[in-house]
């Protein structure tokens, strides 16, 4: 690995940016830390709360990400409370972190890394630990012994698998008073400590001993094929890609039984190259590569037989029976090893393994997901280099289930906050850009949707997305160009949707037009308009959205957008009241055709929602106040008057609706019609 130390950017920072520096520099790296692995610290001078100068430790606290880590992460401890610990026999995860609490400097900082102990009983300055994969690689083979000692002769201590804790922290520290020669530390299954008197000095040791660890795996493989192609899995993109999607939502459905997941799917050309392989099937199954790589991908990926040629139907049918034996291998790996302290985990798999297709990771959100494949990468490349020293090992299956179940990262899920009420749900909308459905797509994505926000202004859409995701965080939205009337965009729409999420529970079918004109005046084209977009639109969407919502087999729910007009039609409004009627019977058939498959159908009716509208042009406006008799300016607050509650309609006052009627709450209610128009008398559903 490249040294990245610049003495240029070094120059003139204090002990405490240096830190920072040298974190940074090690978190940017994925092959040493990924998502919030691995940690540092510093021991030095600080003053106390009354001034008083104090030895301390400042270390990464708990919760933070090394590659963007900040001063305020790193909580400082008084050395002289925490090293008498060394002397202590045991100590508890518990009452290791109510002690260490006692040591902050500050009260009110972070919770220092479980790993604290371990830093403060290395004597030394500076100390970085990292969980490279190339040194990953070498302690997760059955050659590791020799290999390490092979590799670093005596400048390296091995110290043999335990969990993160008290005694990793005291073994650690005996086994390097003994052998004060070394510059670091090799922790099987686990990771890398290199220490010395300035940052520079530990990192430069940490990139040298990764880097030795990576010539001796990649010079064993020179010239040696470590996976070798399976014959008949290698496809095109475009139709692998075509039948990964074809089975997405079938696999969410499954891998969803015990808790709703979102799906991601990938296909980089690491992950093409290993499940492709003849050594996959067995490989995927030896283990998970450290404690960090348990927590995120369990203990073992699901591995689902496939041979060429692919097929989506053939498939979809030993799907089922892949995922019922990957629970009902996990259930009897728990049952083996609990002691009955913690009832069984959700026991789908986070990591699917398809040959000729890819992996799907799964997690309760889109970053979820994403973190649990940027893992298995991670995995898979620890697994190709151990392969070229030796043969993968990994840890027990003890040893596993002591990390999934180890009370504190139980602990730690408890304080995730509460889910919301469409927290873990997809949903699509059409006509998001503006208007009522700008309105729904933001307020599902607030109540915890993910949202694909489609329309055939993507600019719109895209800025859309841009917001909500920088509002809910990694991936909450997708923009998608869709023109509703087009088959061929609608079916693309639907094909990255399978593709980004999996699958889907919540249709909104909003995207409207709204022509006018007296029936003997108007032309066909505006006829013709109207139905393509207000009848046909609905249709073509809406059977994409079920077609995937039975294949799915997990219910779901259909809220199309009507209007005030279908109860209640009005003059001049004859080609968008006719074609909303058409949108409002299409609803009412679908709820007919697949209540027994739970999937609900409603509409609600709004009646004159003008604000961000894209229905309301200029030209409708003027229509509409020539039609009723008032000035445009006027219009809104003829409408206003006409209502019974004499209020205004706002897109707010829609999705309030949409999102009652598209979540749990109206499990009960499908085939109806809720208006959301301030009271019109003539518009009252019968
Ligand atoms: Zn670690």
């Amino acid at each position: 690995m490249a040294n990245l130390w610049s003495e240029a950017e070094a120059a003139g920072k204090d002990e405490m940016a240096l830190l920072v520096y040298q974190s940074r520099l090690i978190g940017a790296d994925a092959s040493l830390v990924v998502w919030g692995g691995g940690n540092t610290s510093i021991k030095r001078q600080v003053k106390d709360f009354r001034g008083r100068e104090a030895a301390a430790m400042t270390v990464k606290g708990s919760g933070s990400d090394l590659k963007t880590i900040q001063p305020k992460d790193f909580p400082s401890l008084r050395l002289e409370d925490v090293l008498p610990l060394m002397e202590r026999d045991s100590m508890s995860d518990d009452e290791m972190i109510a002690y260490l609490a006692q040591c902050l400097l500050d009260p009110k900082a972070p919770r220092p890394s479980i790993e604290t102990l371990l830093h403060a009983f290395l004597p030394y300055h500076s100390v970085v630990h990292s969980h490279a994969d190339a040194i990953v690689a070498l302690t997760n083979t059955k050659e590791s012994d020799a290999v390490l000692r092979e590799v670093y002769g005596n400048r390296a201590a091995v110290v043999e698998y335990l969990r993160p804790g008290f005694a990793l922290s005291k073994l650690v520290g005996q086994r390097v008073r003994e052998n004060p020669e070394v510059d670091g530390v090799v922790l099987v299954n686990h990771g890398l400590f290199t220490w010395g008197d300035s940052a520079k000095e530990a990192y430069d040791r940490h990139v040298d001993m990764v880097s030795r660890a990576e010539e001796r795996s990649t010079h064993r493989a020179r010239g040696r094929r470590v996976f070798t192609p399976a014959p008949g899995l290698a496809l095109e993109k475009p139709e692998r890609r075509r039948v990964a999607a074809a089975l997405a939502p079938a696999l969410r459905g499954l891998v969803s039984r015990g808790q709703v997941m979102t799906l991601r799917y990938d296909d980089g050309p690491d992950v093409l190259e290993f499940v492709n392989s003849g050594e996959a099937a067995a490989l995927s199954q030896v283990g998970p590569a450290t404690p960090d790589h348990t927590l995120q991908t369990k203990i073992k990926p699901l591995w689902v037989e496939a041979a060429g040629p692919l097929d989506a139907s053939r498939l979809a049918q030993g799907l089922k029976a892949a995922v019922d034996r990957y629970v009902s291998e996990y259930s009897a790996w728990y049952r083996a090893n609990t002691d009955g302290g913690h009832p069984m985990l959700d026991p789908h798999p986070r990591v699917v393994l398809i040959p000729g297709l890819g992996m799907w990771s799964t997690g309760k959100d889109a970053r979820a997901a994403l973190i649990a494949g940027d893992v298995y990468h991670h995995t898979i490349s620890v697994i190709k280099a151990a392969e070229a020293v030796g043969s993968y090992a990994s840890l027990s299956d003890k040893d596993a289930y002591d990390v999934e179940y180890w009370p504190m990262e139980l602990y730690k899920l408890t304080l995730a906050p509460p889910e919301r009420e469409l927290s873990r749900r997809v949903a699509l909308i059409t006509g998001a850009a503006h208007g009522i459905g700008r309105a729904v797509s933001l307020r599902l994505a607030a109540e915890g949707a993910h949202v694909v926000v489609t329309d055939v202004d993507l600019d719109g859409a895209s800025a859309l997305a841009q917001q909500i995701n920088d509002a809910h965080g990694y991936a909450r939205a997708k923009a998608l160009r869709m023109d509703v009337t087009n088959p061929e965009e609608v079916a693309a729409a639907f094909h990255s949707l399978r593709l980004a999420y999996g699958g889907l529970d919540i249709l909104v079918s909003n995207a409207g037009v709204a022509p006018v004109g007296a029936i003997h005046e108007l032309s066909l084209a505006s006829w013709q308009r109207a139905m393509d977009v207000n009848a046909t639109g609905h249709f073509l969407v809406a059977r994409e959205a079920v077609k995937l919502m039975r294949e799915q087999g997990m219910g779901g729910s259909l809220v199309f957008v009507g209007t005030k007009n279908v109860p209640a039609p009005g003059r001049d409004f004859g080609a968008y009241s006719a074609s909303k009627a058409a949108e409002a019977q299409l609803a009412r058939v679908l709820a007919i055709e697949n209540g027994e498959r739970g999937i609900r159908v409603n509409v609600v009716n709004p009646d004159a929602v003008f604000q961000d509208s894209n229905l309301w042009s200029t030209e409708l406006k003027e229509q509409r106040a020539r039609a009723h008799g008032v000035s445009v300016e006027g219009l809104e607050d003829f409408y206003r008057q006409r209502n019974l509650l004499k209020e205004r309609v706002t897109g707010e006052d829609v999705a309030e609706a949409v999102v009652f009627l598209a979540g749990p709450r109206s499990s009960k209610t499908t085939g109806a019609m809720l208006p959301v128009d301030a009271g019109v008398t003539d518009a009252f559903p019968r």
